[in-house]
Parts: structure tokens; C-alpha cells; sequence
């Protein structure tokens, strides 16, 4: 069995970006750029005003105080999107406002409520020097500097530097296609009377919306029953469709967990097969070459590349906690993400929890702020089957395979689960 961390490190190791595609800038959000961006202009466009007031010469506002104010006539007014040409004269001033274009001979800005209107002319009561609420040209971007690196993820303040600087459309990384296999003689869809012995399936929704919540848009769902032939030929289709294949279920070690021999007798190349974690042990993660003689012999032509399968244990926990710590951050990477996925922080546990050393634990928990500080309690519900304490959890504690008693009071470290980045 191997550790957490060498399973994802594997799994990431055989996660690459997909191929570029253009994207609209309206239907960018969530993608990741494939492209370096740089501006084709500066950025500002133009020397403009940062604020409401009066345009002026620096020298002739040098000697002004609050109790002796320059008297300047106002030659003219200038609002945002005007091109003024006329340069401003010794002695005058402009009327001037956010966003405006700064005219020739115009040094500064002063704030209008350091100014008096008398008739046709400015009292102005502060002395600013050259440059002052200007922001110039060029200031925040010089043209042609890089201003996104290729990995950046698309999110609303990258979507309006785009736009400033003009791209409606650029490359992004092309979304995984992914097929969900859902494996349970015991299933029963929704709305599907249930019979004695049988449970409702839950976790192709969960993970459908998991997949959702990951960014993907091409999801195919298919509920299998535990029969090997019936398991493979889906499998093949699945490993023929899509760049990464997800099953639920099946890959324990019973008589009917058969998910494993199908994906051998597909030619899918294990990677590994049960990591020491709880929960989440049996997990199956292997590598499908689509150009290779077994691919092609299956009859259908696939576009060539190698397709991934995750084969996810079917307790509901166990199931979504996987996806959490392995398939998404592959699907991300796939998606373009260069980053390391992983954000996790100390926190302080209210609590004591008991572990067996020898395997890593992601226990259920909620992490809140108390007193100022940070701290993390688990949830009651921790079985692998127990759905209630994963939706009632806002963060997973990461507990260290070597650890045993971890006592309250010890920082431990916390990893916020995505879907709960909006809040309860
Ligand atoms: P398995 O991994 O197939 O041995 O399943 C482990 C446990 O998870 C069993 O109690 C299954 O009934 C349950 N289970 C498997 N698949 C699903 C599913 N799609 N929805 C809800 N529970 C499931
Ligand atoms: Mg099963």
C-alpha cells in the first residue's frame, strides 16, 4: 500500500494540461489561460485625473496656504471621455473630473474641496506638486509588458483586465471530458420504487455535482451492474470518450468489486491500487493509452492520448473525499491549473481525536473563528458511509499517517473543502 502523498503525486505526475482552444471572453470564467497575455496598450491609456477638482500649474499653486489661496481664472472644464487639445495657460485652471483626459499644461490635481468657485475663477487653497492625482500613462502596465502567465485561472478581476486591454478572446486549456461509471447491483434511481435490500444511488449525483463544482461541463453518467462483461465493454466506451473516467464502487475486495479486472482486461496500466488513508483505502487509479494496439483492436477510433480512470470506492464519504484529494486537483491540472491545488493551514483542534498509526486521515470537521483565533472541531457523523458528517463539515483535518492521539489544543493542518468556499 502506498502513502497519500506518493498516490497523489502519481496521480499528478500522469495529469497534463490538455490542448489550447480559443475561448470568448464571456464564456472564459473558471478556464485557464494557455496563452502568456501582454498588453497591446499601456495601461492607463492617458495622463487622466484620479479625482474631481481643478487643473493646474504646479508653480502656480506653489506658494498657496489655506489662509493665503491663488486666484485662478477657469478656462474651460473637461469630464471623463472629452480629448481636450487646448494647453493650459500660467495663471488658469480647468475644471476637471475622475477618469478625465489631463490637457496639455496640466501638471496636478487639486481636490476639489480644497478649491472656491468665485464667479469666473478658483480659489485654491492647497499647493500640490507636479504629478499630483494624475495617474499616467502607462503607470500600472507599460505596452507590450506580460501581464498574465499561461496557468492563470480565469476569475471576475481577470476577466476585467482582459477586457481592458481589449482581448475578446484568447486561448484557454481545453476542459477534461469525463464519464462517470456507477457501479451497485443495489442501486435504485431516483423516483425508482425501492425494493427490500436495496438503497437509493447517491453518488452519482454527488459526484456529478462535484464534477460541476470542479468546472466540468462535459459530463456522461452511466449506472453499470456488478457483471464483468457488462463492466467492460462500458469501461471501454468510457476509456474511448473521455480523458478521464470515474467509477464508483466495485473496487474493494469482494466478490463483486470488479472494477479492477475490467480496467486490466481493458489494457489499463495500474498505477496503484489501495492507498493508506481513511477513508477512502480502496482506491484504483490507472493510466489508458488510446493509441495503443489494444485501443485500436476495440474497434471505434479514439483522438490519440491517454485517458485516466479513478475508480472511487462507493461509500458516499469515501467516494467524495477521494474525488476531493486526488481527482480534482487532477482535473484541474488537466484544465490548465500550474499551481499547487493545495491550500492548507494550521488550526487549533477543540478536541481530541484518537487514530491508528499507518495511514492518513482526513477527518470531517468544522473550522470556525473564536475569540479571534481559529479553530476546528470534528463532526459527529465520521463513518465512510455518513453522508451528514461531510455536509455539516466545512474543512477536512489532515492527520498525518504517523500520528495517534492528537490532543486538543495542537495545531493541525486544514484544507477548506471547495464546495464550501461560499459559505454555509
Ligand atoms: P462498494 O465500494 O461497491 O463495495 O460499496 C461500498 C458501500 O457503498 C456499500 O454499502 C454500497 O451499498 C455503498 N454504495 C456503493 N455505491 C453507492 C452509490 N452509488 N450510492 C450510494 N451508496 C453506494
Ligand atoms: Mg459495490
Amino acid at each position: 500500500m502506498i502513502s497519500y502523498e506518493e498516490a497523489l503525486a502519481r496521480v499528478l505526475r500522469n495529469a497534463r494540461p490538455l490542448s489550447s482552444v480559443r475561448v470568448r471572453l464571456e464564456d472564459a470564467l473558471g478556464c485557464y489561460l494557455a496563452e502568456n497575455i501582454r498588453a497591446r496598450e499601456p495601461v492607463p491609456l492617458f495622463n487622466q485625473s484620479a479625482m474631481d477638482g481643478f487643473g493646474v500649474r504646479a508653480s502656480d499653486v506653489a506658494e498657496t496656504r489655506a489662509d493665503s489661496p491663488a486666484r485662478l481664472r477657469v478656462a474651460g472644464m473637461v469630464r471623463a471621455g472629452d480629448d481636450p487639445r487646448r494647453p493650459l495657460r500660467s495663471g488658469t485652471a480647468v475644471r476637471i473630473f475622475t477618469g478625465a483626459k489631463v490637457p496639455p499644461g496640466v501638471q496636478a490635481v487639486v481636490v476639489q474641496e480644497s478649491c472656491e468657485m468665485a464667479g469666473g475663477e478658483v480659489l485654491v487653497r492647497e499647493s500640490v506638486p507636479a504629478g499630483k492625482n494624475i495617474r499616467r500613462k502607462g503607470e500600472e502596465i507599460r505596452r507590450g509588458a506580460r501581464v498574465l502567465s499561461a496557468g492563470t485561472r480565469i476569475t471576475p478581476p481577470v476577466i476585467g483586465l482582459l477586457a481592458t486591454l481589449g482581448y475578446s478572446s484568447f486561448l484557454v486549456h481545453r476542459k477534461p471530458r469525463v464519464t462517470l461509471l456507477v457501479t451497485g447491483n443495489e442501486l435504485v434511481a431516483l423516483g425508482r420504487p425501492l425494493r427490500p435490500g436495496r438503497i437509493r444511488d447517491s453518488n452519482s449525483h454527488a459526484l456529478a455535482a462535484a464534477l460541476k463544482d470542479t468546472g466540468i461541463e462535459e459530463v456522461a453518467v452511466r449506472r453499470v451492474r456488478d457483471d464483468a462483461s457488462s463492466l467492460r465493454q462500458a469501461l471501454m466506451a468510457a476509456l474511448q470518450d473521455s480523458d478521464f473516467v470515474l467509477t464508483s464502487g466495485g473496487v474493494s475486495v469482494g466478490e463483486y468489486d470488479l472494477v479492477k479486472d475490467a480496467a486490466l482486461s481493458a489494457g489499463v496500466r495500474t498505477v496503484f491500487w489501495k492507498v493508506a488513508m481513511k477513508p477512502g483505502m480502496p482506491n484504483y487509479f490507472g493510466v489508458w493509452d488510446r493509441g495503443s494496439r489494444r485501443a485500436r483492436a476495440s474497434g471505434k477510433k479514439a483522438a490519440p492520448g491517454k485517458t485516466l480512470l479513478f475508480g472511487l470506492p462507493g461509500n458516499p464519504v469515501s467516494a467524495l473525499v477521494s474525488y476531493h484529494q486526488f481527482v480534482r486537483p487532477a482535473l484541474l491540472k488537466m484544465s490548465g491549473q500550474r499551481a499547487s491545488p493545495r491550500f492548507v493551514f494550521p488550526v487549533a483542534l477543540e478536541k481530541d481525536v484518537n487514530k491508528r498509526a499507518g495511514r492518513a486521515e482526513f477527518v470531517r470537521g468544522v473550522v470556525r473563528v473564536n475569540n479571534g483565533a481559529l479553530c476546528v472541531v470534528p463532526t459527529d457523523q465520521q463513518g465512510s458511509h455518513m453522508l451528514s458528517g461531510l455536509a455539516s463539515a466545512n474543512c477536512l483535518i489532515h492527520l498525518a499517517s504517523e500520528a495517534t492521539l492528537v490532543e486538543h489544543g495542537q495545531q493541525v493542518p486544514v484544507e477548506l473543502l471547495s464546495w464550501e468556499m461560499h459559505g454555509k
